[in-house]
C-alpha cells in the first residue's frame, strides 16, 4: 500500500479538496516505469482539474504532474531505464504515436494522449506509473526538490519562450510571475532579452526584480516600453487585451494556460493589425523537454521552491491560488 492525496469530488479548492488515502501500489505495464516519487510540484493545472475547469471527468484521481523520483520497477519491455535511475515525470504520460499529430512531430497535440494527474494518477502519492518514453533523466546539476518544477513550469515556459520567437536584445513581457515566470526570466536573461513583468503581487514584483526584470508593475500600468513578445501565465482573458496593448508591431502573444476565462472583444484595428499574433501553448513535445533540460543545466536554472508535506497538498494549492507562493511549491513525499 502507499499514501496518496486523492480527489474524490470536484469543487472549489479548500482544506479538504484532496483526501489522504492508503491505496494499492500500481503495477507497471510492459512499457511502463513505476516511479517512487520524492518531490511533486503544485501547478495551476492541478487547480483547474480539482475545480473542474477542464473537460474530462475521471474520479477518483491523484493529481500532480511535475515529479522528481527514482525508477522503482520496470515493465518487461523497458530497455531505456534501470532501477534506481533518477527521473522526472511531466504532464504528458503517454501519446498514441499513431495519429496525424504524433506522426508529424506535433505529439503535443496528440488526440489520444494520457495526462499525469488528470487522466491517469499523478504524483501526489508515493508511487506513479509513466510510459518509459515519457520519463526524463534528471540532470546531475539538480537535486530532486529543485528539479521537480522544471517538469511543468519549466518545460511549458520553455515552449512558450520558443513560440514568442524573440531575437537577441529584444524585449519580453511576462504577465504573472509564479513558478513558470521565474524560470522563463532566467531563460530570457541567458538569451539577452530585456524583461518586463506585470503582476499584482508586490512580492512577485520583488522576485521579478531579483530575476532581472528592468520594469515591474501591475497589469494595467504603463511600462517603460512596449514588448517584442509577451507570455501570459495567468488564466485571465482580460490580460490578452493588456498584452496586445503592450506589444509592438509584428509582436507575438503566447498564452501558456491550459484554461483561461473568456477574452473580451478585441479591437482589430487598434490591437491586432500590424501583424500582431496571438497563440496558445499546448503541452510540449519530448524534443522540447530534452532541449529544455539541456538548457536548464547549461544556464544553470535555479528554481526557488517552497516545501510542503504531502499531507499539506490542499494548503499548498490554496496558497498557490491566492498567489502566496514565491517561486514554485513542491510537496515532499
Ligand atoms: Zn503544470
Ligand atoms: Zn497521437
Amino acid at each position: 500500500m502507499m499514501k496518496a492525496m486523492v480527489l474524490e469530488s470536484y469543487g472549489k479548492i479548500n482544506d479538504s479538496s484532496l483526501n489522504l488515502r492508503n491505496v494499492d501500489i500500481p503495477k507497471p505495464g510492459k512499457h511502463e516505469l513505476l516511479v517512487k516519487v520524492n518531490f511533486s510540484g503544485v501547478c495551476h493545472t492541478d487547480l483547474h482539474v480539482i475545480e473542474k475547469e477542464l473537460p474530462m471527468e475521471k474520479l477518483p484521481i491523484v493529481p500532480g504532474h511535475q515529479i522528481a523520483g527514482i525508477v522503482a520497477e520496470l515493465g518487461s519491455q523497458v530497455r531505456n531505464f534501470e532501477k534506481g535511475d533518477r527521473v522526472g515525470v511531466t504532464w504528458l504520460n503517454s501519446t498514441c504515436g499513431k495519429c496525424e499529430f504524433c506522426r508529424s512531430g506535433k505529439e503535443n497535440l496528440c488526440e489520444n494522449a494520457r495526462f499525469t494527474g488528470y487522466s491517469v494518477n499523478g504524483g501526489f502519492a508515493e508511487y506513479l506509473l509513466v510510459d518509459n518514453d515519457f520519463a526524463f533523466k534528471i540532470p546531475d546539476e539538480f537535486d530532486d526538490e529543485h528539479a521537480a518544477p522544471l517538469f511543468c513550469a519549466g518545460i511549458i515556459g520553455y515552449r512558450a519562450f520558443k513560440l514568442a520567437n524573440l531575437q537577441k536584445n529584444q524585449t519580453l513581457a511576462i504577465f504573472g510571475f509564479g513558478a513558470s515566470g521565474h524560470i522563463i526570466a532566467q531563460i530570457a536573461e541567458y538569451f539577452e532579452n530585456e524583461l518586463l513583468v506585470f503582476t499584482r503581487s508586490k512580492e512577485h514584483q520583488k522576485l521579478a526584480k531579483k530575476y532581472g526584470a528592468v520594469w515591474t508593475g501591475e497589469p494595467y500600468e504603463e511600462p517603460i516600453e512596449k514588448a517584442d513578445a509577451v507570455i501570459i501565465t495567468a488564466p485571465v482573458g482580460e490580460l490578452v487585451i493588456e498584452a496586445l496593448n503592450n506589444t509592438k508591431r509584428g509582436g507575438r502573444v503566447a498564452i501558456q494556460d491550459i484554461y483561461m476565462s473568456n477574452i473580451p472583444p478585441i479591437d482589430y484595428n487598434k490591437l491586432l493589425y500590424y501583424e500582431r499574433w496571438i497563440g496558445s501553448v499546448t503541452n510540449y513535445t519530448r524534443k522540447d523537454a530534452k532541449e529544455f533540460l539541456h538548457l536548464a543545466s547549461e544556464i544553470p536554472i535555479k528554481t526557488q521552491i517552497k516545501r510542503f508535506r504531502l499531507e499539506d497538498a490542499n494548503k499548498a494549492l490554496v496558497m498557490l491560488k491566492s498567489g502566496r507562493i514565491e517561486g514554485a511549491g513542491v510537496l515532499k513525499i
